[in-house]
């Protein structure tokens, strides 16, 4: 099972590089802000993605563990 995207709304800057790289896997919403969308993204493509967030608003979840993005 792939990693899980847990965005944190409060930390999000709305850079949008997370949208811009990968949006099958994020999307604003109606307030600018970054939100994990159910597509199909590689971990390895996750990993990347959060760890080009500026404001380390993406985390990713191996089960219930938080997974080391760098
Ligand atoms: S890359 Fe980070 S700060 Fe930028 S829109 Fe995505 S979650 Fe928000």
């Amino acid at each position: 099972m792939g990693y899980t995207v847990r965005l944190d709304k409060d930390v999000c800057i709305s850079s949008g590089k997370c949208v811009d790289a990968a949006p099958e896997a994020f999307r604003f919403d109606d307030d600018a802000l970054a939100e994990p969308v159910d597509g199909a993204l590689s971990d390895e493509r996750l990993l990347e993605t959060a760890r080009n967030c500026p404001s380390g608003a993406i985390e990713l979840y191996d089960g219930e563990t938080q997974v080391d993005i760098f």
